[in-house]
């Protein structure tokens, strides 16, 4: 058990795409703050859950800005309840991350910027992008992983497609299937012929259907890799 502490910075998750992953993020937060910090600590949290199905028609239709608009009120929210910072739960909707970043004046903890520090730390290069289509075909997240001078590959039309409705009609509904676990890893193993060095679980659902240990190369799990970015920042005063 550690002395006197300060009191660590408070964070606003908005969460809830999916209720699946966010729980993992609620379990990861407590348990690094408990592994930090010792004893009965567990982490300062808000946390405004969405109702992810009109949120997931708005990105089917492609009305980013009618859902960013969404996540800001629920960041600007946040704010006024106590958040020292923002976090966005999920990868595909940081499309939005300027918009909402712009409606608070905390900092909003970027989950493509702790993936790429994360990759970076491992010393790796050509990193295999698993997200969803949004993630893996618009410019804003690969974008995000170049300023680190990474190389993302990402895997061919029909599997993106596949992977696509793995997470949205599986993952995300709290469906876990084998068939689909040998599909991805069928993905990684195309991904490393053609020059993967290492995997990036750029959804936060797909840690739910595999472990990073039995993928064969360095694996970057991006909810990991964002709690880990939000517990240094939240508990930056203790050091
Ligand atoms: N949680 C997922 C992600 O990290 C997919 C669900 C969503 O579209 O937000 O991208």
């Amino acid at each position: 058990m550690k002395g006197h502490l300060k009191p660590m910075r408070r964070l606003g998750l908005i969460g809830g795409m999916s209720a699946e992953s966010t729980t993992t993020y609620y379990q990861l937060l407590n348990q690094g703050v408990r592994a930090r910090l010792g004893g009965l600590h567990s982490a300062e949290l808000l946390l405004w859950s969405v109702d992810f199905a009109p949120i997931a028609q708005m990105q089917a239709a492609g009305d980013w800005a009618r859902a960013g608009a969404q996540l800001a009120q629920a960041a600007h929210v946040l704010e006024r309840a106590g958040a020292e910072a923002v976090l966005i739960c999920a990868n595909t909707m940081h499309l939005v991350a300027d918009q909402v970043a712009a409606a608070v004046s905390v900092p909003l903890i970027h989950i493509g910027d702790a993936t790429a520090g994360a990759l970076v730390e491992l010393g790796v290069k050509r990193p295999l992008l698993l997200a969803t289509r949004f993630t893996m075909e618009e410019r804003f997240y690969r974008a995000r992983l170049e300023d680190y001078g990474l190389e993302p590959m990402i895997p061919g039309d029909g599997a993106r497609e596949r992977l696509h409705a793995i997470i949205y009609d599986e993952l995300c509904q709290g469906v876990i299937d084998m068939g689909s676990r040998t599909a991805v890893m069928a993905m990684i193993e195309r991904g490393r012929a053609e020059g993967a060095d290492s995997v990036i679980f750029g959804c936060t659902e797909i840690g739910l259907l595999l472990e990073p240990e039995s993928v064969g190369l360095p694996v970057v799990d991006s909810a990991l890799a964002h709690v880990t970015a939000a517990l240094d920042f939240a508990l930056a005063a203790q050091a």
